[in-house]
C-alpha cells in the first residue's frame, strides 16, 4: 500500500524575531534556492512580535507583485515554536520545510531536503555538520538528544536543528495537538512513520545574538520533556520505593546489630530513628508518585491530543462503476 506520494507544492516556514539585518539576505537566498525546485513554492515568514524593522521588511516583501512570500505578523512575542505553528496554520503545500531566520541553516539545502522527502519519508531531519555554537549549548544538546532517544526509541541525532521537512499530514497532526508548549521536532516524530536524517552545513550567526537567554533555554528544556513524556512523575514512585525498602532493610539490620552489640553501639536509639525516618520519607515519595500518576493522566487529558491520526483511508472504488467484472473488494488506488 505504501505508494510514494509525489510532492506538488513546497511551503517554507521561517520564524523571525528581531532579525532585520539578516532578512534581506535570507529572502534572497531562500527565493534563489526555491527557484531550483521543480515544484511551485511559497515562503511563509512569521514575525514573532519583533521590536525592530523585521515586520515592515516582511510586509514590504510580501506586498510586491507576484511575490511567493507570505508575511504572518503576530501581535507579540510568543516564542519560536508557537511562531512556527502559526506558520503551519497557513501552509498550502504538501511538504513543509522549517528553517531559522538567522542564516545558521543555509537555505541552499532546501532542494536536497525536498529530494530526500520525495523518497517517501514523513520527516526529514538534519544533523549539523561542524556545529557553530558555544561548548555550553553543544553539551546541553548532546545530553538532551540522548534523553530523547531513550524516551522515544526514535534515533535522531540532532533535535536542535530546525532545518527540517515534514509531510503535510504530519503538520496537520501537529496542528491538532492543542497544548500550549510544544517542541516541534519531537512532536513530529511522535506521528512519523518513516524518518531520515541528513547532514547539513551549519554557519555561525552573522548578525545579532541568539534569541535564547538561559531562562528561555531552561523553559525550552521543560517544554521538550513535558511534550515527550510524564516519566519524571513516575520516577518519584520508583525513588520512593527504593528509599522505603532501604529504610526497612536498615531498620532490620540495626535491630540485629543492636541485639548483638548492645544499646551503646546503637547510639541510644538514634540509628533506629534514622531507619524509621527513611521508611517515612520513602512512603511520602510513594505518595507523591501516586499523585504524579494522577497528574500525568490529567495532563494527558487536558492536552487533548487526538487518540489517533488517520494518514489516509483506502477504499475500493465503487464496484459497479469501475470494476464491474472484477472482484468487488479489490483494495488499491492511491
Ligand atoms: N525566534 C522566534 N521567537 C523567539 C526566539 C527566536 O521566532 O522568541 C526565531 C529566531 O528569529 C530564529 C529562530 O527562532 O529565526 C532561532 O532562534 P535563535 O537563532 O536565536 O536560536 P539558536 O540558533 O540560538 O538556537
Ligand atoms: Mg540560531
Amino acid at each position: 500500500m505504501s505508494q510514494i506520494e509525489s510532492i506538488q507544492k513546497v511551503s517554507i516556514v521561517i520564524p523571525v524575531y528581531n532579525e532585520q539585518e539578516s532578512l534581506p539576505i535570507l529572502l534572497a537566498r531562500t527565493s534563489a534556492a526555491c527557484q531550483l525546485l521543480t515544484q511551485p513554492y511559497e515562503i511563509i515568514l512569521v514575525d514573532d512580535g519583533s521590536t525592530d524593522d523585521s515586520a515592515a521588511i516582511l510586509t514590504r516583501a510580501a506586498d510586491a507583485a507576484d511575490s511567493a512570500i507570505i508575511a504572518v505578523i503576530l501581535n507579540r512575542n510568543y516564542g519560536q515554536h508557537a511562531a512556527i505553528m502559526a506558520g503551519f496554520n497557513q501552509v498550502s503545500g504538501d511538504l513543509v520545510i522549517t528553517l531559522d531566520a538567522d542564516l545558521q541553516n543555509p537555505p541552499e539545502e532546501i532542494p536536497r531536503l525536498v529530494k530526500v522527502a520525495e523518497e517517501g519519508y514523513d520527516v526529514v531531519g538534519t544533523i549539523r555538520e561542524n556545529r557553530q555554537d558555544s561548548w555550553f549549548r553543544k553539551t546541553g544538546s548532546r545530553l538532551v538528544n540522548m534523553m530523547i532517544q531513550h524516551a522515544t526509541g526514535k534515533s535522531m541525532g540532532d533535535y536542535g536543528c530546525m532545518l527540517r521537512a515534514y509531510r503535510r499530514h504530519i503538520v496537520e497532526a501537529m496542528l491538532s495537538c492543542h497544548e500550549r508548549s510544544t517542541f516541534i521536532p519531537i512532536l513530529a516524530n511522535t506521528f512519523a512513520r518513516r524518518t531520515k536524517e541528513i547532514t547539513v552545513r551549519h554557519a555561525e550567526r552573522s548578525f545579532g545574538d541568539s534569541k535564547y537567554s538561559l531562562m528561555k533555554l531552561i523553559n525550552l528544556m521543560y517544554d521538550l520533556v513535558t511534550c515527550l513524556t510524564t516519566t519524571p512523575l513516575r520516577l518519584l514512585s520508583a525513588l520512593g520505593s527504593m528509599i522505603a525498602v532501604s529504610g526497612f532493610m536498615l531498620a532490620f539490620l540495626l535491630v540485629i546489630l543492636r541485639l548483638i552489640f548492645g544499646s551503646v553501639w546503637a547510639g541510644g536509639g538514634v540509628f533506629t530513628l534514622f531507619a524509621i525516618l527513611f521508611m517515612f520519607i520513602g512512603a511520602q515519595f510513594i505518595g507523591m508518585g501516586l499523585l504524579g500518576e494522577y497528574i500525568g493522566r490529567i495532563y494527558h487529558d487536558v492536552r487533548a491530543r487526538p487518540r489517533y491520526f488517520i494518514e489516509k483511508i483506502v477504499r475500493a472504488k465503487s464496484a459497479e462503476t469501475i470494476h464491474k467484472k472484477e472482484q468487488p473488494c479489490q483494495e488499491k488506488e492511491q
